[in-house]
């Protein structure tokens, strides 16, 4: 496992060196992987260069290419139940989320595979002797940079688009989390991917991901990840005269008026915090509650919460622990401040008995009613924490939802059709949500955030507009 997989071979790092592999459900190392370099990165990146200029993959047709992206999708299908084994140990996630996300990795190829030879360019009415055409061409070597929480799923969000138009790619998974996305480059090699369209180069971002971001033969960015980084990220990718799109965190509200289906919004808005452990850009953090409702609502939500249970992979429970031990001190931080300000912890889930006392395990909290200006109501926890804060009306809804610096997903619980519409209209959000909460689902469905939530549009057919130009070509007859 301790080596980058480049140009379809398996690769060592230049200078040898290698970081563990930590399992989040017991605290302890079980392999290693690669802690690349600069020099690493370039050899990728040329794989990548010769793939798309002179290589078996720059000379596929578009539906060619489209037949192997498919055959990707059903060599993933194949291995579900190994690839599932090794996302669940190296993100601690429980068995049946992990085969979910390995579903959905296998979909994007899939959805992408049926685009490739759908990209259409269009014609301009100009001067009456030239003949004016607009084609959408691949970018060239697009580079990626992936976070930890959903490693599998982000291969097939970030790759599949990228490929589909024609690119080759550099992709750079998280140190905590790279175990799925190794093995998945492998599978698609094996399905008939050409060497260097898929390089995979391990390591810490300081080292493989600016150079990456920085490197002259890289001419697009795809980075999820955390707000801070993601600026970083823009400001290399301006220095390289490179764009990129910032897929970044959120604090995404969930309002709920005194007309909602409490039992289909209090299972929702539970299970949307605690999906992942609430590692989750699109967790929905906050619930605010109508006034007059906020104690039934919320002592029914509570009631939803002591019910959770936390536990390692295998005894497939409704969560599993945290990532690293640092992202549970983190975690844990905002619930003792919380705690010791005097903020009401409304309920807490429970964490199974006999998992292993090394584990990063936490138990879900509800606080309530949490002040607007306080950090719960503001900061991306990403951990498994929700908010709840009443509100008197629409307007005050929107004001104290819209009242972050984040803008990623939003949903509305009412029956009242005119209401659904004001607010999909004034909610300041990437993906708007009413009656319900798709996060993270929906393949089909553009995905992406405004402000400190990046910018930039993943999923659906427009996810392909990021990953290709547009070549104006006029012809004087
Ligand atoms: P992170 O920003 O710390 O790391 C993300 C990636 O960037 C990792 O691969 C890391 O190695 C790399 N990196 C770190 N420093 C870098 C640098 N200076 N230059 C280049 N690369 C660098 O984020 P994380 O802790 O892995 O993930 C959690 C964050 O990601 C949360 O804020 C979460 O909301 C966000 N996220 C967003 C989405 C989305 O789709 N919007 C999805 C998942 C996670």
């Amino acid at each position: 496992m301790s080596k980058h997989f480049i140009g379809g071979k398996w690769v060592g790092a230049s200078n040898g060196e290698t970081t563990d592999m930590i399992d989040p459900s017991t605290g302890k190392a079980y392999g290693k992987i690669a802690a690349g370099t600069r020099e690493d990165v370039d050899l990728a990146v040329k794989a990548a260069r010769s793939a798309f200029e002179t290589g078996a993959w720059g000379k596929l047709t578009a539906a060619e290419r489209g037949r192997i992206l498919i055959a990707i999708s059903q060599r993933i299908l194949e291995k579900k139940e190994e690839l599932a084994a090794i996302e669940a140990r190296d993100t601690g996630k429980p068995m049946t989320v992990a085969r979910n996300d390995i579903n959905a990795v296998a979909r994007y190829f899939e959805y992408y595979g049926g685009a490739t030879d759908k990209v259409y360019g269009h014609t301009i009415p100009y001067l009456n002797d030239h003949f004016v055409a607009v084609v959408r061409e691949p970018k060239g070597v697009t580079g990626h940079i992936l976070p930890w929480n959903y490693p599998a799923q982000m291969f097939g969000r970030t790759l599949a688009p990228s490929l589909a138009v024609g690119n080759a790619t550099v992709l750079k998974p998280a140190e905590a989390a790279s175990a799925s996305i190794l093995r998945l480059a492998e599978l698609a090699t094996e399905a008939g991917l050409p060497d260097g369209a898929i390089n995979i180069v391990t390591g810490f971002g300081s080292k493989v991901g600016v150079a990456l971001t920085t490197h002259p033969g890289v001419n697009f960015v795809s980075f999820t990840g955390s707000p801070e980084v993601g600026q970083q990220i823009q400001k290399l990718a301006a220095d390289n005269y490179i764009n990129c799109t910032l897929e970044l965190g959120g604090k995404s509200p969930q309002l709920v008026f005194e007309d909602a289906d409490f039992e289909a919004a209090t299972r929702t808005i539970c299970a949307a915090i605690i999906q992942n452990s609430g590692q989750t850009c699109s967790a929905g953090s906050r619930v605010l509650v109508q006034r007059r409702i906020f104690d039934d609502f919320i002592a029914t939500l509570s009631e939803r919460f002591k019910a959770v249970r936390v536990g390692s992979p295998e005894m497939d429970l409704d969560c599993g622990p945290i990532i690293t031990a640092g992202q549970k001190k983190t975690v844990l931080g905002f619930v003792d401040r919380a705690t010791t300000s005097g903020l009401p912890l409304l309920a807490e889930g429970q964490i199974a008995e006999g998992v292993d006392p090394g584990g990063f395990f936490v138990r879900p909290a509800l606080f309530g009613p949490v002040p607007t200006d306080h950090e719960l109501a503001q900061q991306e926890v990403f951990g498994p924490v929700l908010a709840a804060i009443p509100f008197d009306d629409e307007d005050d809804a929107v004001r104290i939802a819209n009242g972050t610096e984040f803008g990623l997903v939003a949903a509305v619980w009412t029956r009242d059709g005119g209401r659904q519409m004001h607010l999909a209209k004034r909610l300041r959000s990437g993906q708007v949500f009413v009656n319900c909460y798709g996060a993270g689902a929906g393949i089909e469905l553009p995905f992406g955030g405004t402000g400190k939530s990046g910018h930039g549009r993943e999923k659906g057919l427009v996810a392909m507009d990021d990953y290709s130009n547009l070549k104006t070509v006029v012809i004087k007859h």
